[in-house]
């Protein structure tokens, strides 16, 4: 059964551990680990029949090494990847090109979620939109403090798992409406 809740995700040190990145030279990830429990997550929202859209900021082609590897690209129904679209977050063209993809309109952003790392970039970028903003606060790396007003999430989460209880909560209260 298809979901009333559409999930936005960003992918650096939300899904994929930063720390973990290795480079080619000409600064292509090739490989990289999974924060714990993130693929779990990722396989698990998929297959409980969630769209879901890769938003996030880099190159193609390390997006695409990272997932095919592992057989998570599948768990994507679009993807949005700053290189392609030629700007990054918190750029609102980011956000619209998913909703192009996934044929969502205005109507549909009260039950966007999108999930980040970055204070700034995610989370002002999804508020900026009228989407439901989750703060994914993991990775020791980026902001750790609101320091303008639309950076301030709506949720926040501190593990894969925290973020799929909120899904699933986010979820029911949906469907109760
Ligand atoms: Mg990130």
């Amino acid at each position: 059964m298809n979901k009333k809740l559409v999930i936005f995700t960003d992918s650096g040190d939300t899904i994929i551990d930063e720390a973990t990145q290795v480079y080619d030279d000409r600064h292509i990830v090739q490989e990289a680990s999974f924060i714990p429990g993130a693929d779990r997550a990722l396989r698990q929202l998929h297959e409980e029949g969630y769209t879901i859209a890769l938003v996030a900021d880099g190159e193609w082609e390390s997006f695409q090494n990272v997932y095919r590897r592992s057989g998570l690209d599948d768990c994507f129904d679009a993807w949005v990847v700053s290189e392609v679209v030629g700007q990054q977050k918190p750029a609102a063209v980011m956000f619209e090109t998913a909703y192009e993809k996934l044929g969502l309109t205005d109507a549909d952003k009260s039950r966007i979620v999108m999930i980040g790392n970055n204070l700034k970039k995610d989370v002002a970028g999804a508020n900026r939109q009228g989407l439901i903003s989750v703060w994914l606060d993991w990775s020791p790396r980026y902001f750790h403090t609101v320091e303008e007003p639309d950076w301030q999430p709506d949720y926040t989460v501190h593990t894969p798992d925290e973020l799929l209880a909120l899904i699933h909560r986010l979820e029911a209260e949906m469907e109760a409406k």
